[in-house]
């Protein structure tokens, strides 16, 4: 059964987000809007017993704002973490510091039979809802890639997102772009990633480290007062003014990222290739050299026709897009 009203939760590192949404799945203009919205940090309790209340509390108050109701309302929450399986099972979730936490199962208990609970990856939902809602209208074939402090990507193929046997699809930012000795260690334990070396966070903590020696000269120094305190955006501001090591560094990632989003466009073949997310959209030059790489990497038959476009929903695309799932799962 679908519905018209639907209820998406942003549930990120930093702060939980809440919307209701109305007549999402019509793609009519204006729906993107939502009827009410919360935002509330987080906070230092992350139990999963103490979220999952604070979600389930949040919904009805969320809907009387909203003065709707509905039986069988779809819940989509965009969760910040890796998932297993369709059913909302959390495998592994560092912000959280949750392993093998059944978030799915846990909220439907809680929420009863008047909603109808779905977990998604935040970055597939903020992709599904770029696709239906943003930046990838009107096309079957989209691919997304997010550069942030992580690289994540999502994918759409004949309108449908692929999500894969376990959930864990389109992992971009964890496929190996190097591997030998030399491979940086990645945040998700193994090495070589194409996020050890092109992630914001991983981009920011080589340059401090580099930045710190005695001997070590670039314009980003001064820019950010200071080698502790250069992130990305000083970098970006060092090499539009043709600073050495910020030119060197990014000639030896930003192919890396290049390479990476050519072989999955060469995969995938999209329609609509977006980019989005803080690192992508902040740093100008480091994006050129990216697109300056894929162009070389990427195989001709799948550029012909290829639209490349900016993410268009900002911070809300997860919200937008965990609605309209759970809607069209509901
Ligand atoms: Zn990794």
């Amino acid at each position: 059964m679908s519905s018209d009203i639907a209820v998406g939760f942003d549930l990120g590192g930093t702060n939980l987000r809440a919307a209701v949404f109305q007549g999402l799945r019509s793609g009519h203009a204006g729906v993107t809007t939502p009827l009410v919205q919360r935002r509330e940090a987080i906070g230092d309790d992350r139990s999963p017993e103490h979220i999952v209340e604070r979600l389930a509390k949040m919904v009805p108050e969320l809907l009387r704002e909203a003065q709707v109701g509905a039986l069988h309302l779809p819940v989509g929450i965009g969760f910040a973490g890796m998932l297993n399986g369709k059913q909302g099972m959390v495998a592994n979730a560092p912000n959280f510091g949750w392993r093998e936490v059944p978030l799915g199962a846990m909220l439907r208990k809680r929420l009863g039979e008047r909603y109808t609970a779905s977990v998604y990856n935040d970055v597939n939902a903020i992709a599904y809802g770029e696709f239906a809602l943003g930046a990838g209208r009107g096309s079957q074939d989209m691919l997304a890639i997010f550069g942030g402090t992580g690289i994540g990507a999502g994918a759409v193929i004949d309108g449908r997102l692929v999500e894969g046997a376990n959930n864990s699809a389109l992992e971009l930012g964890h496929t190996k772009i190097v591997f030998d000795d030399s491979a940086r260690a990645c945040s998700c334990g193994l090495h070589g990633c194409v996020e050890a070396y092109v992630g914001g966070a991983a981009l920011q903590a080589r340059a401090r480290q580099e930045l710190s020696h005695k001997r070590a000269r670039s314009a980003a120094i001064a820019l950010a007062g200071g080698a502790d305190k250069v992130n990305p955006g000083h970098l970006d501001a060092a090499a539009d003014e043709g600073d050495d090591y910020a030119l060197c560094l990014y000639s030896e990632v930003a192919p890396l990222l290049g390479v990476a989003i050519a072989n999955a466009v060469t995969l995938f073949n999209p329609k609509v290739l977006v980019l989005g997310g803080g690192l992508l959209s902040r740093t100008p030059v480091l994006r050129a050299h990216v697109l300056a790489a894929f162009e070389v990497a990427v195989n001709p038959p799948a550029l012909a026709g290829l639209r490349i476009e900016d993410a268009m929903l900002g911070d809300d695309a997860g919200l937008i897009g965990s609605a309209l799932l759970a809607s069209g799962a509901a």
